[in-house]
């Protein structure tokens, strides 16, 4: 039985930045980045605005009337592999505003 997070050969590709392979390094880790691409709804923003400022100074009444609308769509989705030799100077540094949670 395969190990539920264990990626087949296909799956593996060259380093997004350098473009060698993930074993160049002579280390078994590497990373897989997720970058997705939103953008922000200016229509639905300005209507949850025009509400606010219709209700002055009760607009927390306002999220209480009706659910908050989206206000922003994923755009787009892209999958790379980074190794270790890139990783400290490309990724180890958005490291530090990611989220704890
Ligand atoms: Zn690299």
């Amino acid at each position: 039985m395969a190990e539920p997070n264990a990626k087949k050969q296909d799956e593996i590709t060259k380093c997004a930045i350098c473009g060698n392979g993930m074993a160049h390094t002579g280390t078994v880790v590497f990373y897989r980045v997720t970058l997705e691409t939103f953008g922000l709804d200016a229509g639905a923003i300005q209507r949850a605005h025009g509400l606010e400022l219709q209700m002055g100074a009760a607009a927390p009444l306002a999220q209480l009337l009706g659910p908050p609308g989206d206000i922003f769509q994923q755009l787009d989705e892209k999958q790379m592999l980074v190794c270790m030799d890139c990783a400290p100077g490309e990724i180890y540094p958005l490291l530090a505003y990611a989220d704890p949670s």
